[in-house]
C-alpha cells in the first residue's frame, strides 16, 4: 500500500490542506545537481561549496568557480539553488582556507567566521556565484553558514548584495542565532535551519563522536525548542526559515518540523518522495498537534513514539 501511495504523489510538497512546503535537494557539486534536477523537486535547499574543493591545493580561481557553478546551476532553470558559501574548517578542511591548529576546530574559526579573517576568498566566491547566476535562469540564493550574531548576518548581506546577488540568507545552526532568530533574519531574506550542527552545539556533543549518536539525535526534545523558538522568531520577522540538516528527511521529523512554523525542506533526494507523502497526508493543524506531542515528550523515543502513536497509520 505504501509503495502505491508513494507512486501516486508528486509535484509540489504541500500539506492536505494546501499549505506549500517546498521540497528541495541537498547537493556537494555538478554530479549532484545533474541527478537531482532530473527529478520531480523544487529546487536545490542546500549547495554545499565545500564539497567541490575538499582536495584543492589552491584557492579556485574566479574562472574555475564560474564553471562549477553555472554547471550546477543550468539543471535547474526556473527553479531555486539555494548555495551556502564556503564552510570550511572543523569536520571539512580545505587546505587552501587553513588557518592553523585549533584546540576546538568545532569552536573554532569555521564557516563564516573563516571567510571573515579571509574575506578575499568569499569575494571570489560571490563574483563567480553572481557571474554564473547571470549566465543561468535558476533562481540563486546565497546563504552564510555558522552564523551567531546579528552583525554577522548583516555583514554577509552587505556582501551578498554588494556583488548584485538578489537574495542573502543564513544557516541557522548556533543556539544563539536560533534563539535570536527574529533579529537575525530581519537582516537578510531567509533562513536554513542546519540541525546537524544545531544539535551539535545545542547538546554539547561532537557530531563526530560515534558515541554520543543519541544525544546528537534531532529529535532531542531540548533541540526541538530550539527549533521552535528559531521559527516563532522567524515568523516575527516574517522571513521564510526552512530546514537543511539530515532532520528533514524524516517523514515524521519533516511532520513535525512543519507543525512548528518551518516552510521548506531540503535534504537527500532520494528521501523526498517519502517526505511528500507525508506532508500530502497531514493538514498544518494535524502537524501542529505532532509538533506539541513531541514538544511534550521526556526524551527522543517518546517524542518519536508519541508522534508515530498520533500520525496518519501509512507512516
Ligand atoms: C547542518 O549543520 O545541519 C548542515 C546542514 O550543514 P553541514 O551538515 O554541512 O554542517
Ligand atoms: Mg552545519
Amino acid at each position: 500500500r505504501r509503495a502505491a501511495a508513494l507512486a501516486e504523489v508528486s509535484g509540489p510538497g504541500s500539506t492536505q490542506d494546501g499549505h506549500p512546503i517546498a521540497l528541495l535537494a541537498n547537493i556537494g557539486g555538478a554530479k549532484d545537481a545533474e541527478l537531482a534536477g532530473a527529478e520531480d523537486l523544487e529546487g536545490v535547499g542546500l549547495f554545499r561549496t565545500e564539497f567541490v574543493f575538499l582536495s584543492a591545493a589552491h584557492a579556485p580561481t574566479l574562472e574555475e568557480q564560474t564553471a562549477i557553478y553555472s554547471r550546477v546551476f543550468a539543471p535547474f532553470d526556473g527553479r531555486r539553488v539555494v548555495v551556502r558559501t564556503l564552510d570550511a574548517g572543523a569536520d571539512k578542511p580545505l587546505a587552501f582556507a587553513n588557518l592553523g591548529e585549533e584546540e576546538n576546530p568545532a569552536l573554532g574559526r569555521r564557516g563564516l567566521r573563516l571567510s571573515q579573517a579571509k574575506p578575499e576568498l568569499l569575494e571570489t566566491q560571490l563574483q563567480a556565484l553572481a557571474a554564473a547566476a547571470r549566465a543561468t535562469g535558476a533562481d540563486v540564493r546565497v546563504m552564510a553558514p555558522m552564523v551567531a550574531t546579528i552583525a554577522e548576518a548583516r555583514w554577509f548581506a552587505d556582501r551578498v548584495r554588494a556583488n548584485g546577488l538578489p537574495k542573502a540568507g543564513v544557516m541557522i545552526e548556533v543556539p544563539a542565532a536560533a534563539l535570536r532568530s527574529a533579529q537575525v533574519l530581519a537582516e537578510v531574506d531567509f533562513g536554513s535551519l542546519g540541525t546537524n550542527d544545531l544539535a551539535q552545539y545545542t547538546m554539547a556533543a561532537d557530531r563526530m563522536e560515534g558515541e554520543l549518536s543519541e544525544l546528537l539525535d534531532p529529535w532531542q526534545p531540548g533541540v526541538l525548542d530550539v527549533i521552535a523558538a528559531a521559527a516563532t522568531g522567524a515568523k516575527h520577522a516574517g522571513k521564510p526559515l526552512g530546514v537543511c540538516g539530515e532532520s528533514a528527511g524524516d517523514p515524521l521529523l519533516a511532520l513535525v518540523l512543519v507543525g512548528l512554523g518551518v516552510t521548506s525542506l531540503s535534504m537527500a533526494t532520494s528521501k523526498i518522495r517519502g517526505v511528500r507523502l507525508a506532508l500530502k497526508t497531514h493538514t498544518l493543524e494535524h502537524c501542529e498537534r505532532l509538533a506539541a506531542a513531541a514538544l511534550a515528550a521526556e526524551d527522543p523515543e517518546g517524542a518519536r513514539a508519541a508522534v508515530r502513536a498520533a500520525a496518519t497509520p501509512e507512516l
